[in-house]
């Protein structure tokens, strides 16, 4: 598969996101907190999705406290999300804010570890569920919201496990090999009648708390902090990447 990267070294402008309204899922915690606090520090009134109001608050504050334009909580949980609540939500934006310039599918659940011989149905149907189904559906309710942006930069967030399969990553790989596959086809949909570009992500080995859950014996402080990787979530959102759709990113260089 051929990839991408940000340019080396890119630089975006302290007002590279102003006035655009952008949804970050999964904000609460982890590389979707950076993401959101970047985005807001950009510019961005930055609409909080997660499934706990008290670190959605926790970034709200931080927003405020830095000076950023007032941010929005969506406390919604994805893996019993329903296509009454994603049009409730399309509606309510809609009505507040007439359109949708950004939307980062970050959240996800890394699931079980273990061999598809003996993989949990529950399990996988949950992965699956969080990881692929609610991006999906989240995007299809939110994209007339995007088609009413001048411009519009969805990005979704894939691994390296949905790049190349690697054995034991079950649901979670096969989510982000999915996740692919419908950036893809999205993208291409889009790419002649509409404003809207879709890339995916891959954040690479990133300090949080998924990363920390699937490598218990890696010391954390060998991966890079949320908030290193930022200039590629900055460059895909902001229009400095407007000529690329339906690619795949990298926000590391791969390891040898
Ligand atoms: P993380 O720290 O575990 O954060 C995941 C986020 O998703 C959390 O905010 C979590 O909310 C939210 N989430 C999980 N289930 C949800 C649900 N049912 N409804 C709503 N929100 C839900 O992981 P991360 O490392 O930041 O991961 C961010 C993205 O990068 C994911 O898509 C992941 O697959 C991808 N990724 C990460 C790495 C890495 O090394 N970190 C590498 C490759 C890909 P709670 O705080 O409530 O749990």
């Amino acid at each position: 598969m051929e990839t991408f990267a940000a340019p080396p070294s890119y630089a975006p402008a302290p007002d590279l996101l102003a006035g655009r309204t952008i949804l970050v899922t999964g904000a609460g915690s982890g590389i979707g907190r950076a993401a959101a606090l970047a985005y807001a520090n950009h510019g961005a009134t930055v609409l909080l999705l997660g499934r706990r109001a008290s670190t959605l608050d926790a970034v709200y504050d931080e927003i405020e406290a830095a000076g950023g334009p007032r941010a929005g909580i969506i406390e919604l949980d994805l893996e019993t999300i329903t296509e009454e609540q994603c049009v409730r939500l399309a509606n309510e934006l809609g009505g507040e804010f007439g359109h949708l310039d950004g939307l980062l599918h970050n959240a996800s659940v890394l699931g079980e570890r273990r061999p598809i011989e003996s993989a949990s149905y529950g399990e996988w149907q949950k992965v699956i569920q969080v990881n692929l189904n609610a991006g999906f559906l989240l995007t299809r309710c939110l994209l007339p919201l995007l088609q009413a942006a001048p411009r519009a930069s969805v990005i979704f967030t894939s691994s390296g496990v949905g790049r190349t399969g690697r054995a034991f990553w079950g649901a979670y790989a096969v989510s982000k090999f999915a996740t692919e596959g419908l950036v893809q086809v999205l993208a291409s949909e889009l790419e002649n009648t509409s404003a809207v570009r879709v890339n995916s992500v891959n954040p690479g080995a990133t300090n949080t708390a998924m990363r920390r859950a699937a490598y218990p014996a890696e010391r954390p402080d060998q991966n890079p902090q949320p908030e290193d990787i930022m200039p590629t979530y900055l460059y895909l959102i902001g229009d400095d990447s407007s000529a690329h759709t339906g690619h795949s990113f990298d926000a590391q260089p791969p390891r040898g």
